[in-house]
């Protein structure tokens, strides 16, 4: 069975403007390296359906569905905080990024492929249940676990988030939710500044200080996160795959490369092999330095598909 693909055009219209590092190009960088390293062929391609609102409210509230919907502009920029904004593209991109991570999901659990990948904007791991923030508006990852979980049944759902930033608005949506496991690594002190006084059974949070490297990286992950995957055993894992903690990647100071995400992609690979049929589904979220973002999730995306 083939790895998916799956994205859409309009993600492409969303657009902060004024050199905003989430931005366009960044899925086109993507697409470049895809294309350079012939990976493309082998991947089983999909455009993204719209997601419904009755998804988004399994994550989110209803009111801030309607408070979104009613601060999209019909022409130029609206400010939700300092760092995001929507533009008349924005609202519609966010649902259809929420509806990749919906089709991704029927598709891996539905067996028509072994795992998916989705290269999606805007991302979604800071959306908090009732609150856009850090260039994130829904929560991609989190409502296809909500949709593994009231859609197909599962009952253990595993989300692991190695983006720089710790996953807020994943963790503030399933604090109480025991069927979700969360494991997040992240720059500490960073942005958004919190993570380290939360946490629990389910919720496995693991700051590192700026600078740590790969092999630093991989001893907190062993010790941390594996142990915990093992034990709860998921049906399915979901991946909020930013690559913002690579070492070109000037917005944070974590110094992962390459080689690292291919070793983090073959741990959650053989985690998911033993308990999860293979389910993994991965959700693009930040990484802001276009090079080493094409390279790195070519690099995981051919892991994926091996
Ligand atoms: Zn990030």
């Amino acid at each position: 069975m083939a790895t998916a693909f799956v994205t859409h055009p309009i993600y492409l219209k969303h657009d902060m403007k004024h050199g905003h590092p989430e931005c366009p190009e960044r899925l086109l960088a993507i697409q470049e390296q895809l294309v350079a390293t012939d990976t493309l062929p082998r991947l089983q391609q999909y455009e993204a359906p719209r997601a419904t609102d009755d998804q988004l409210m399994r994550a989110h509230t209803e009111s801030y569905v309607h408070e979104i919907k009613s601060a999209a502009p019909q022409q130029g920029l609206v400010c939700l905080d300092n760092d995001t904004a929507m533009n008349p593209f924005t609202l519609e991109a966010a649902y259809y990024a929420a509806g990749a991570v919906v089709l991704a999901t029927d598709l891996v659990i539905d067996k028509q492929v072994k795992n998916a990948f989705c290269a999606v904007r805007p991302p979604g791991h800071h959306a908090t249940r009732n609150q856009a923030m850090g260039f994130c508006f829904f929560n991609n990852v989190a409502i296809g676990a909500a949709h593994a979980l009231a859609h197909h049944g599962l009952q253990r759902v595993a989300i692991v988030d190695f983006d720089v930033h710790h996953g807020n608005g994943t963790e503030d949506i399933f604090q109480d939710e025991p069927r979700v496991l969360f494991c997040s690594t992240f720059q500490h002190p960073f942005y958004p500044y919190c993570g380290t006084d939360s946490g629990g059974d389910h919720i496995i949070n693991v700051p590192l200080a700026a600078h740590t490297n790969g092999q630093a990286f991989r001893v907190a992950v062993t010790h941390y996160w594996l142990p915990a995957l093992e034990a709860f055993k998921p049906e399915i894992i979901f991946i909020s795959a930013g690559f913002d903690a690579h070492r070109e990647d000037t917005l944070a100071q974590l110094n992962l490369v390459e080689a690292d995400y291919v070793w983090i992609t073959r741990q959650i690979m053989a985690i998911a092999e033993k308990h999860a049929q293979n389910r993994i589904v991965s959700v693009l979220e930040g990484g802001y330095a276009l090079g080493a973002l094409g390279r790195s999730v070519t690099t995981h995306i051919r892991t994926l598909a091996e």
